[in-house]
């Protein structure tokens, strides 16, 4: 890792299609960023929809060092997501693949394209669980330590695949 770059971590999540082969070709993909690299990805995890609809969900992690901003970050994701054919027909539509910035180094970040942390990681056993598989001391900017919050959420079955 160089000195300039940020340590950021990207939620990966699907349940449209083959979502276990998307999943694991958007790490591949996140391995391939500019400026950056791969540092770790989580196992895949499986969960029913949480504040979306459809089929259960495949969802992971990755941990990248990137000297890409936090936006040039998030548009490399969203290029990805449409590589994969992603739409948007309604709020929390089904996906064929969803790219989130988690967290971006210690930063916050709020404009209009972007929030950073993820306002909603927190309330989310499916960011939370693969988070800490890679990070297990992790801290959410605000927050403080993630493993603690991952114990209040109820009602968010998850399973390792
Ligand atoms: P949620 O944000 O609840 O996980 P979602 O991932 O389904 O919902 P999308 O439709 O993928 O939402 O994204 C809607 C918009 O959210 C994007 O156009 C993007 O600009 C914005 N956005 C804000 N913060 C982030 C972030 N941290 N990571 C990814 N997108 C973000
Ligand atoms: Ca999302
Ligand atoms: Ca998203």
């Amino acid at each position: 890792m160089q000195p300039q770059q940020t340590v950021a971590y990207i939620g990966i999540g699907g349940n449209l299609g083959d979502a276990r082969a998307t999943v694991e070709q958007a790490i591949v993909r996140l391995a391939a960023l500019p400026q950056s690299l791969l540092l770790r990805s989580s196992s895949l995890y499986r969960t029913a929809p949480v504040d979306s609809s459809g089929d259960d969900y495949v969802n992971a992690v990755a941990e990248v060092a990137t000297s890409l901003s936090a936006r040039e970050l998030l548009r490399a994701l969203q290029q990805i997501e449409l590589d994969h054919g992603r739409e948007r027909p309604y709020r929390n539509a089904p996906r064929t693949l969803d790219l989130d910035v988690l967290l971006y180094g210690d930063e916050h970040i709020a404009d209009e394209a972007l929030t950073v942390p993820h306002p909603r990681m927190a309330q989310r056993a499916f960011v939370l669980a693969p988070l800490l598989e890679i990070a297990p001391d992790i801290a959410i900017p605000g927050l403080g330590r993630a493993h603690p919050l991952l114990a209040l959420i109820t009602g968010q079955p998850i399973s390792k695949l």
